[in-house]
């Protein structure tokens, strides 16, 4: 998509960071929400609170229609995928037990299970293709070796956009008596996801990516299966002020301390929006990608990193250049050609390690809302200009 008004608009190749601009429906219901909805959701009896918590119900109520969550009270609001991640992991696995982990995952992964494996959890990786894929079979081994309390694999990849067999990996996980988490912050919005029937345990999400929502949201849901502590204790207004610790309720359990109103409000609007049009969003984005991944390729001493073209996968495509650096390379498109797009290891050490790509970084260029095929176009003759005057 391109910034407003100018001769020379930026093209915005970053929606696995961010998405962007959010619809405008998102925007109007988060105006509506500042300026209408100024009560403290569940806290008070005035038409103001009333208001407020009718709103938070129903953009959950969204949400779990949206992901297929039988029970809207699973799926939290949390403020980040990583906050999500942190409270499963943290919340359930305690010294002694042994996790299964591909070796695609993200930092919000890999930092609080680095903290929890100091702490005495045992944390065995299984290692992905060069393209990005976990094989279940290697998976299976993995967690047949030794009783395991949890598998943990990500949908799909922030580096790579390679796409998982996680309905796969929970059957396994579940076979052998482990619970399965997953990182679905690349996923959400870009692949139909149905958390009735997937056989996800913990499925963790940010708002402010696919979902098209803003930043500072996200969802967690929780199958019941599993009953992580919470990480953070407080009020939760309602009906369970007198209780001396958290409420076992769902979601008040996970959801201590006013709610980020306007956030969750803008969430319901973008997966409002996704109810609507995501499939046919969806379809772009795959022929978007196919069309980068062949177009960027052309460009002489390119390689595009994750599935072959024709192999669906989320619309991410990395590439390495055999001479320039990831970084030059972004800074030049940013320069010159208004593109922006992120150089680097986006968070993701464990992934570059595994396609190759550690010393290097990437360059990712990743579609969403508003990208078109002349957008496209111009990011794929871009490159080649930005190549050809080094
Ligand atoms: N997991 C993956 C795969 C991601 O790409 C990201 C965001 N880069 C996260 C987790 C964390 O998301 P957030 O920054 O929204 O907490």
């Amino acid at each position: 998509m391109t910034s407003p008004a100018t001769e020379n608009p930026i093209r915005y190749f970053d929606h696995a960071a961010s998405s962007w601009p959010k619809p405008d429906a998102v925007i109007k219901a988060m105006d509506l929400a500042m300026r209408e909805l100024g009560g403290n959701p569940g806290r008070g009896v005035h038409e103001l609170a009333l208001r407020t918590s009718r709103a938070v119900f129903e953009a959950r109520g969204a949400c779990a229609r949206y992901l297929g969550v039988p029970d809207a009270r699973d799926l939290m609001f949390v403020p980040s995928c990583t906050a999500a991640c942190n409270l499963v992991l943290k919340g359930l696995l305690r010294p002694g037990d042994r996790v299964v982990v591909g070796s695609m995952e993200h930092n919000a992964i890999t930092r609080p299970l680095a903290t929890l494996a100091a702490a005495g959890v045992e944390v065995v990786v299984v290692h992905a293709d060069p393209t990005g894929f976990i094989d279940p079979d290697h998976a299976e081994k993995a967690v047949a070796a030794a009783p395991t309390r949890a598998v943990i694999c990500q949908h799909a990849s922030n580096v790579t956009g390679t796409i998982q067999a996680v309905g796969d990996l929970a059957d396994i996980a579940h076979a052998h008596g482990a619970v399965m988490i997953v990182d679905g912050a690349q996923a959400g919005g870009h692949l139909s996801v149905d958390l009735g029937s997937l056989g996800a345990d913990a499925y963790l999400l940010s708002g402010h990516k696919g979902l098209l929502g803003p930043q500072g949201i996200g969802l967690m849901y929780l199958s019941a299966r599993i009953d992580p502590d919470p990480l953070v204790e407080g009020g939760t207004g309602g009906a369970f002020s007198l209780e001396e610790g958290e409420t076992a309720e769902r979601p008040e359990r996970y959801e201590a301390g006013t709610l980020n109103t306007p956030g969750i409000i803008g969430l319901g609007a973008g997966v409002g929006f996704l109810g609507e049009h995501g499939e046919e969003l969806r379809r772009l984005e795959l022929e978007l990608t196919f069309r980068l991944i062949e177009g960027l390729a052309q460009t002489p001493g390119v390689r595009v990193l994750g599935p072959p073209t024709g192999v669906e996968r989320v619309p991410v495509v990395s590439i390495v250049h055999d001479k320039l650096a990831a970084d030059e390379i972004a800074f030049a498109l940013d320069r010159q050609a208004r593109i922006a797009c992120r150089p680097g290891l986006h968070c993701s050490p464990w992934a570059h390690r595994t396609v190759g790509t550690l010393e290097s970084g990437t360059v990712r260029f990743s579609i969403g809302h508003g990208i078109s095929v002349a957008d496209a176009d111009y990011l794929i003759g871009s490159l080649e200009r930005v190549v050809a005057s080094h």
